[in-house]
């Protein structure tokens, strides 16, 4: 019998950035205006702010910024590689086995259900089981796995990309877990170039 493992506990690492993100930005629209002379150590944030402002966001192409994503559902990832500028390896379910999958269990599952849900992935467990017992691939199992089943995920994306996925899914129309994973993204980017997130951090109300 497979083990059932739940894991509702997303996990959200920025493994990889740019070095001096800002910097490298200024450097690159600077460019444009062959205005290097005026470069200082504080002035990325006026120059930054002002590229914003106007519409002028391809010197943030220059900055990439890599997250690794874990325990978070299919459901999400599913919607998050629709954003093609972004690059992305997942964990397979053609090469890993889903024997005991862990699974994502929405908070809008009433309390009173919640052990409901958890027999219901039980059973999909028995399936996805069954069906490897009968001969089938990993590839073919997978038709019977539920958007719950936990992913791995790394994504990679410019600055300018990441600020379109944000300004999309950090919304309220955005959905809830997508939503979470979005805003732990934009806050730590934001600690990291304070001048290229922060006006898409809603304030504290
Ligand atoms: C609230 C919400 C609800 C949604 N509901 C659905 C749904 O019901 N069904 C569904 O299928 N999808 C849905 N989506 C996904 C949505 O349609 C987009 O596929 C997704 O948000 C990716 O966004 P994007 O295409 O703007 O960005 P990216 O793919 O990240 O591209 C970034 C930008 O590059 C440009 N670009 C990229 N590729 C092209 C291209 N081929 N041609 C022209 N310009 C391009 C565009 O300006 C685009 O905005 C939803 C998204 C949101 C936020």
């Amino acid at each position: 019998m497979s083990q059932q493992v739940c894991e509702n506990r997303l996990d959200v690492e920025l493994i990889s950035m740019t070095p001096e993100p800002e910097r490298v930005i200024e450097q690159a629209g600077r460019t444009c205006y062959l205005s290097f002379d005026r470069m200082e150590a504080d002035s990325h944030e006026g120059f930054i702010r002002r590229l914003i402002k106007m519409g002028h966001e391809s010197p943030l192409e220059h900055a990439y910024a890599t997250f690794r994503i874990r325990n978070c559902s299919r459901a999400m990832t599913h919607q998050l590689v629709r954003h093609r500028l972004m690059s992305v390896s997942q964990q397979s379910q053609r090469y890993v086995a889903e024997d005991g999958f862990a699974y994502v269990v929405p908070e809008s599952v009433p309390a009173e259900w919640v052990d409901d849900f958890h027999a219901d992935m039980r059973g999909i467990q028995q399936m996805y089981r069954k069906w490897r017992d009968r001969g089938l691939r990993k590839e073919d199992a997978r038709f019977v796995l539920p958007n719950a089943c936990t992913s791995e995920i790394v994504v990679s994306a410019n600055f300018r990309e990441w600020r379109h996925i944000f300004k999309l899914r950090t919304s309220t129309k955005a959905q809830w877990e997508i939503r979470q994973v979005c805003r732990t993204m934009l806050a730590m980017l934001t600690e990291k170039a304070p001048v290229c997130f922060d006006d898409l951090v809603e304030p504290v109300s």
